[in-house]
Parts: C-alpha cells; structure tokens; sequence
C-alpha cells in the first residue's frame, strides 16, 4: 500500500457534508461506554488549520477522567468480558470495526481534512488503509499461542501468552486514523483493555471512530477515549499506577518523558518517535522513478509522516541534474485548500508548526545551503507554507541533523558507497532509509549497513501492516505492525506440572 499520488484516487465528497454536520456540537470523553464531559466541564477549541476558524470544542480532561477511564478499563479486564470470550469472537468484532471504517470512508476522511489539514486524497487512502490495519489484526487472536516445552516423563510445561492488562495510548496528530489501528489492533487482538489519548490538535477523526466501534459489540469498557493536553491527560496516563502498558507515538523529547514516567510502575513501553530519514539515489538508479519518490517522499501530508525521506543523498555525479529536476516537480505541486482534489498539499496543522518550519527554512539559507524553490510562508488564512528544496546540503546543518516535520528537504551529495552508508547513519534517528539503485549487491548490502527500522528498495514510503515499523536509536523502543507488534501487548506465562 503506498499514499503516492493525488492523481489515480477517486474521492467521494459526499462526506463532507456529513462530516460537517457531525462536527457541530461539542465533543465529550468515552468512559465504560458512556459519553461523559469531563469532571472539570472545562473544554478546548479545536481549529481548521485551512480557515484557521474553530471547528468544534472537545472535552478537557485531565488525571480525574484518566483515574474514570482507568477503573473502566480494569473492570472490563477484571470480568473478561472480552479477552475471556472466545478468539473468534474477537475476530468477528475487529472485522466488523474494519466494516463500519468502510462503510463510513467518507465522512472520516472529510473529518480528518477538516481536522488537521491533511488532502482529502490522502486522508481517503489513510481511511481505506486504517479497516485493512484491522482486517489484519482480526486474522490474529486465533493465532497468539504459547508452546509446550520438552521436558523428562515427571513433569510438564508449557507456556501462555496472556494480555498485559490496561494499556494507556497516546497518539500524535500527524494521522490519526491511521494511528488509532495501529495501537488499538493489537491491543485488542490481544485481549487488553485501553485508554486512548488522541491529540488535542486533532481528535476529532478519533471520537468519531470510537463513536462507530461502540456500534458494533465490543463489550463497554474495552475502548475509552480521553481527550485534553498532553501535560494533564498524558502525563497521568504515562504516571498511572494501574496502567500496564503505555504506547506512544510522537516527538522524540516527550517519548524521553514518558519512558522516566513509566517508570512508576515499571510499565510495558512502545515509543514510535521521530525520524531524519535517508534517501540514498545511486548513480545507476532509475532516475526519473527515484525523483518522483522522493518529492513524495517528503511532500505528502505536508512532510508530517515520521518516516519522511528529508536527507535526500544524491551522488555527487548526478547532485545538481537531480536537484534541478526535483525542484522542478516540487513547484508544480499544488498546495491550498485540503477538500480540493487538485492540491497535493494541504496546510500543516497549526500556528506553532507553521513558525517551527519557516524557522528551519530559515537556519538553512543562513548555513549556506541552496534554495532551489519554496521558503515561503502562503500568505492568508491558514497555515500554508511552500514545499521548500535545498541542495547542496551538509550533513552537519540543522536542517539534516533536527527533524522539521514540514514539507522541506535537504539533498545532500555523497562521494561512494561508503560515504553513503556513513553519513545515512550519521543522525541521532533511525527510523527509516530509501536505497534506489539497480545493482542488486549493493541494494541488499547496504540495506544491511544502514541502522534503521524500514528500508526501502526502489521504492519509499509504502506502509503494509504485514512489515513491522518501528526505530533504531533515538526513533524509539519496539515495533509496530507484524507479529512483533502482538508480543508488545502480550506477557508471557510458564506453567509446571509435576506428576
Ligand atoms: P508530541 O510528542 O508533541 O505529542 C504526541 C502526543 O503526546 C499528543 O497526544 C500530546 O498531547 C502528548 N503529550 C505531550 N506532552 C506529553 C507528556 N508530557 N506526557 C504524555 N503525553 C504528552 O508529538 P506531535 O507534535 O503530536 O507529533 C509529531 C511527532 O510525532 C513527530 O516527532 C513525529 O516524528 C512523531 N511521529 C512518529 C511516528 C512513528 O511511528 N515513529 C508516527 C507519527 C508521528
């Protein structure tokens, strides 16, 4: 599966409207199955990055409603009202989740363009690929077993897998949809209980995901979703003694947080962080194909995928022809209103990112690096800001050492294979790496060098559930997607028997 091109997609835009009409009104928390404000009836505004106008207001909670949505979870844990039922039944409820995503693409992906600025092309293949996250994980509860062990005729072991208990879910802003199914797939398919804690830049997509997963028969409890601030409702998650695991997607600073605040209770710990990631054009590559991946690569949801390629390595041969060409088709990307289908960029998601990437835009004219096209903030309502191109990077700028997460890239020259391979590692980040080349040996031996969680072969960017994800160094703790994604959520049990 690949979020590519704005060009193939077909959208359905009847979902605006409903989408519209479902984000009128004020959002509250979902505590055991019920739909509650918070304990405080303090709220926040939530905006449209395009209009800068606020949309809707959600419910801030803070460590009261964590402590309610907490008791709600253990209590559904404590009855085994679902990892106590029978794993088919878990199946069936996962693929019925899957149903109502699809039955519903529509109006979701409307929510999340008018939530957080991404193009409605993207956020529709992000919807199509969220109900495949949950088919995925519908195929597994039936499949998480324990063994048996050799041992002498007098006695007998074997092992169990059991669920960790209530896991706490934290959840960035970047693509909610897509984010909500990849921690709450396992989770379920496990047998846990959780407590999810969606942005309060974006968390619209996710109320209303969770609004539909209480329509099908997942027993009260199971899901709980709390929104509010990160210092209030995820720092009392990260802290809560009774919370037994906690996986976070987010920035690399606030996962160092939450790893020293799990250490309470010595919770279980997921960190899907940020990322600085290579993508490394060999002189024998398919060129043309290798530059389209790359505007891709970088462009798409405005630059905020964690995995982005923003350190494009070029060798220096070819550097300043595939400068020139990715320039090129970086300025005939169209960037404004996100529920347009001509854009390919929409705006980022709010004021505060906005200045964030005018500043690096900034830092890497004043380092002496090449604005081949973009640098500009678009002036108006919302946040927009031009894809930005810069050659003749170093390694050692700001702009290819800290993660901006916009749409800006920095291509880089490398002198051989080696070059390749040393500044590729050369970053405090290790979450993803691009590797186009048509020599075979070298793709798979440097695919073998580079300290990263994701490679990609003559390809970047594509996302399938079956292929695990997740950092080396500083990118994070564990893996997401594929069977390892299952045994952060499980514990494992040795049982004896002596005869
Ligand atoms: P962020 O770290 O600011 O916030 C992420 C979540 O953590 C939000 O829900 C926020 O409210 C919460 N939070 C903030 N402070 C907290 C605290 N002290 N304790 C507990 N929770 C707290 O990140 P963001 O700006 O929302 O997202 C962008 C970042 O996410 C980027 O760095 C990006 O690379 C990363 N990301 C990583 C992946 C991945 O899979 N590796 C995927 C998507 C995004």
């Amino acid at each position: 599966m690949s979020f590519t091109s704005n060009s193939a997609t077909s959208y359905d835009l009847s979902g605006v409207e409903r989408a519209r009409k479902w984000i009128a009104g004020p959002k509250s928390l979902l505590i055991g199955g019920k739909w509650l404000p918070a304990v405080s009836g303090k709220t926040l505004d939530t905006v449209n990055p395009a209009t800068e106008e606020v949309l809707t207001t959600l419910a801030e909670g803070d460590a009261a409603d964590v402590d309610a949505a907490v008791d709600a979870a253990e209590a559904a844990f404590n009855a085994r009202s679902w990892h106590g039922i029978s794993p088919h039944q878990r199946t069936k409820t996962l693929l019925r989740i899957a149903e109502t995503i699809d039955r519903n693409a529509a109006e979701l992906a409307a929510i999340e363009t008018l939530d957080n600025g991404m193009p409605l092309w993207f956020s529709t293949a992000v919807v199509a690929m969220a109900a495949d996250v949950f088919r995925y994980y519908a195929g597994w509860p039936t499949k998480i077993m324990g063994s048996t062990v050799p041992t002498d005729d007098s006695t007998f072991i074997y092992t169990l897998k059991d669920p960790v208990g209530v896991c706490g879910l934290i959840n960035p802003w970047n693509v909610p949809l897509l984010l909500v199914p990849t921690k709450i797939g396992p989770a379920l398919a496990a047998g846990n209980t959780v407590v999810l804690k969606p942005s309060e830049l974006a968390a619209l997509s996710t109320i209303r995901l969770a609004e539909l997963i209480q329509e099908t028969d997942l027993p009260p409890g199971v899901l709980n979703v709390v929104t509010g601030y990160g210092q209030t409702v995820g720092e009392a998650i990260s802290t809560h003694s009774r919370i037994d695991k906690v996986s976070f997607t987010g920035s690399t600073a606030v996962g160092k947080r939450i790893l020293q605040a799990s250490a309470g209770n010595l919770k279980r710990v997921t960190l899907e962080l940020g990322g600085k990631s290579p993508n490394i054009i060999f002189p024998d590559a398919d060129i043309e194909r290798a530059i389209d991946a790359a505007v891709n690569g970088f462009t798409r949801n405005s630059g905020q995928i964690c995995s982005s390629g923003t350190r494009l390595f070029v060798h220096e041969s070819i550097h300043d022809e595939v400068a020139e060409r990715v320039a090129r088709i970086t300025a005939a990307r169209k960037v404004g209103d996100p529920l347009d289908p001509a854009n390919f960029l929409g705006p980022v998601v709010s004021g505060t990112q906005l200045s964030r990437v005018m500043s690096y835009i900034e830092s890497g004219g004043g380092d002496g690096a090449t604005l081949m096209t973009g640098g500009e903030r678009i002036e108006g309502k919302g946040y927009f800001v031009q894809p930005t191109v810069f050659s003749g990077v170093t390694n050692a700028m700001k702009i290819a050492r800290e993660e901006i997460f916009g749409p800006v890239v920095a291509i880089i020259p490398f002198r051989d294979e080696e070059d390749a391979i040393f500044q590729g590692n050369d970053s405090t980040y290790g979450l993803a790496a691009g590797i186009w080349t048509k020599d075979i040996s070298r793709a798979h031996k440097v695919a073998r060098a580079l300290k990263a969680g994701r490679i990609w072969i003559n390809t970047y960017g594509e996302s399938d559930p079956v292929m695990p994800f997740g950092g080396f160094k500083q990118s994070g703790i564990g893996r997401e997607f594929g069977a390892e994604s299952l045994a952060a959520y499980t514990e494992n049990k040795s049982v004896q028997v002596r005869f």
